[in-house]
């Protein structure tokens, strides 16, 4: 179940070369396994993946007689891909694979009968996939399977996980747990939870009159030592290490941050997220533009928290 030897001698295609696909294709090259990168023509990657060593080719071509096809283009522009450059040319009996479930679960893709279809999703941004493998180590995956026409799916999304995040360790889901969890993690407490946390500390201290730069370091920056601490060893240990104060601290006033009324949002965003509400609205940002988006990333890079970021961290990261 866990041995690569499932993908040597196989013919394996990664379609994209962003943040997941350059970390799957070359961990797996690194690994001697048989990888061809799928770019569209001009594809500004295309050189670069040449230069890390992996083949490269058109989608189209690189799908052709492929033996495991790993789609790792963004999420919403994946049925088009689907559509035009996969669908005819992979094989019968070939292994799909998604490293998200979005497509399969809310059936922005309906695959064709006659192929396995199958899910590795690292557990990191992709970028951290490769550098942790690189030195050494790896990421835990999840993986899933959603249509085992040939009785080894699971093995060879085992094999490709274990490849990809170095046998570090691979949980089983389904497409339908991956995908709620995903997002739900990612809004709530990941991404759109953390910054907005970090953001209103920020600002209640500059409101309040004293240094953004002392803001930004205590509200911003040492967020990651913190976590570091949590990611390696956990909340007591991270209590253990930090001042009496300030577990004290941690103890009163946590739970006033987060109340029932948090505990309520949190409810809600996984509604949606089940009820494909959400779903619904990113598929319509995409098609209209990601107007939405734009306005979002624009208005964060004219912010006092940028200004003072961008100044910190020259300061903390140029020596
Ligand atoms: P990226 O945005 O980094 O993918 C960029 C790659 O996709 C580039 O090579 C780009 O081509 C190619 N691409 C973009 N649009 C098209 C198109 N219309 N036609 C053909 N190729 C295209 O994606 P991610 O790595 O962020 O995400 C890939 C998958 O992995 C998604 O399913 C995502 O949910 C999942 N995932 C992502 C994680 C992450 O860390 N980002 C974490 C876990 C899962 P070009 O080089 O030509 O521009
Ligand atoms: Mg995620």
């Amino acid at each position: 179940m866990t041995e690569l030897k499932v993908l040597e001698g196989k013919k394996l295609t990664v379609v994209g070369y962003g943040s997941q696909g350059h970390a799957h294709a070359l961990n797996l090259h690194d690994l001697g396994m048989d990888v061809t990168v799928g770019l569209r023509e001009g594809s500004k990657s295309w050189k670069k993946a040449e230069k890390a060593g992996v083949k490269v080719a058109t989608i189209g071509d690189a799908v052709k007689g492929a033996d495991v096809v790993m789609i790792l283009a963004p999420d919403e522009a994946q049925p088009a891909i689907y559509e035009n450059d996969i669908k005819d040319n992979l094989k019968s009996g070939a292994y799909l694979g998604f490293a998200h479930g979005f497509n399969i679960h809310y059936k922005r893709i309906t695959p064709k009968e006659d192929i396995n279809i199958f899910m590795v999703a690292p557990k990191g941004p992709g970028h951290m996939v490769r550098e942790i493998f690189e030195g050494g180590h790896g990421v835990p995956c999840l993986a899933a399977v959603h249509k085992d026409l040939s009785g080894d799916t699971k093995e060879i999304a085992y094999a490709w996980a274990n490849g990809v995040g170095r046998k570090v360790g691979v949980i089983e889901t389904t497409f339908q747990e991956e995908t709620e969890t995903d997002l739900f993690g990612e809004q709530a407490v990941l991404c759109g939870g953390v910054t907005e946390l970090m953001q209103a500390g920020f600002d209640t201290l500059v409101e309040a009159g004293y240094n953004p730069e002392v803001a930004y370091f205590e509200c911003v920056h040492e967020m990651k030592l913190i976590i570091d601490l949590v990611y390696e060893k956990g909340f007591a240990a991270m209590r253990d290490s930090i001042s009496n104060t300030a577990e004290y601290g941690d103890y009163i006033s946590g739970k006033k941050i987060i109340t029932e009324e948090s505990k309520k949002a949190m409810k809600g965003i996984l509604t949606d997220i089940q009820n494909g509400t959400f779903a619904k609205s990113f598929i319509e940002e995409t098609e209209t533009g990601y107007k939405f988006m734009d306005k979002e990333r624009d208005q964060y890079s004219d912010s006092k928290i940028e200004e003072v970021g961008s100044k910190m961290r020259k300061m903390v990261f140029s020596k």
